[in-house]
């Protein structure tokens, strides 16, 4: 029988829709039955375990599941023995310290001595013992931002993306102290069979991840500045120019990276690049 990988992706929370969103975008096929806990591919060897993401990390040093999709955070912060295979680029935010917004806060050493509610006492502690700070921290599973209201710690060490949580509990961000995106993670030691379902895998991830940073641009050259248009667009391997019914002009497609785009726009213009097209691609194999 054929062998299957069992991926463990939250059941519901910040990380299940990215992490749904992008197993269906490999062209993956989960029948998902309300309220289940487990679902297998229709269209490729996975198996799907639907857990809390804390539990992960744990699930997949044991071996319950192969792979698992979690927070770096989390990863970091339950310490278990598991293989980072790859960063997937969603469900990004950070790990900061903050502290009630009329307190004046003039640096690290302010935080000597107070005491600090936090989910994550590892990566805090941690933090804390590398800047010499003395803290006592506080563990406690969520609201951690209602902490400093009740008067059970001075400061919080909490996940931020916007900060709006943070404002609406009159709190202000003094340190970041950690960047979270969510991440692949293996149980080490493998089968090598398995190793060859996770290589299929990263294949189609890698070619999303690829498109995603990629656009596909599309215009008009004047023939006289293509070698100056052309030295703008290296392109994959080499761009396609194609004739147009004006003989002056050829129309040149090309991939371009994201960032790149935006810094040679202007320069494109200037040597007579027009009707300038950047179409979003949605999968890149190079
Ligand atoms: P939750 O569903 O709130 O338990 O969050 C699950 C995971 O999503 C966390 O462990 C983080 O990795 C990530 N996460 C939490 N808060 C945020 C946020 N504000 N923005 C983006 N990702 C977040």
């Amino acid at each position: 029988m054929m062998q299957k990988l069992k991926i463990a992706i939250q059941k519901s929370g910040r990380l299940s829709d990215g992490s749904l969103n992008l197993i269906r975008q490999c062209g993956i096929k989960i029948p998902r039955m309300k309220g289940a806990l487990k679902a297998e591919a229709s269209n490729f060897p996975l198996e799907f375990l639907f857990l809390r993401d804390d539990d992960i990390p744990g699930y997949v040093q044991d071996g319950v599941a192969d792979l698992g999709i979690v927070g770096a955070n989390e990863a970091v912060e339950k310490d278990k023995n598991v293989d980072t295979i790859h960063h997937l680029g969603f469900s990004k935010c950070r790990l900061s310290i903050a502290i009630p917004k009329e307190q004046e806060y003039n640096g690290i050493q302010d935080l000597d001595g107070k005491s600090i509610a936090t989910s994550y006492p590892k990566i805090l502690g941690d933090f804390l013992t590398e800047k010499g700070v003395k803290c006592d921290i506080h563990e406690i599973s969520g609201s951690v931002e209602i902490a400093p209201n009740i008067g059970l710690a001075d400061a919080i060490c909490d996940l931020v993306s916007t900060g709006s949580t943070l404002m609406q509990n009159n709190l202000k961000e003094v340190e970041s102290i950690f960047k979270s995106e969510a991440l692949l993670i293996a149980t080490p030691g493998l089968s090598e069979e398995k190793k060859e379902i996770i290589d299929q895998l990263m294949f189609r991830i890698n070619a999303l991840q690829t498109a995603d940073n990629n656009k596909y641009i599309l215009l008009n050259a004047p023939k006289e500045n293509l070698d100056t248009i052309l030295n703008l667009l290296p392109g994959m391997r080499s761009p396609s120019i194609l004739p147009l019914a004006d003989e002056s002009f050829v129309s040149v497609h090309t991939v371009i990276a994201e960032d790149d785009f935006w810094s040679k726009i202007e320069e494109l213009k200037a040597a007579g690049a027009e009707g300038i097209l950047v179409v979003p691609i949605e999968k890149m194999i190079l």
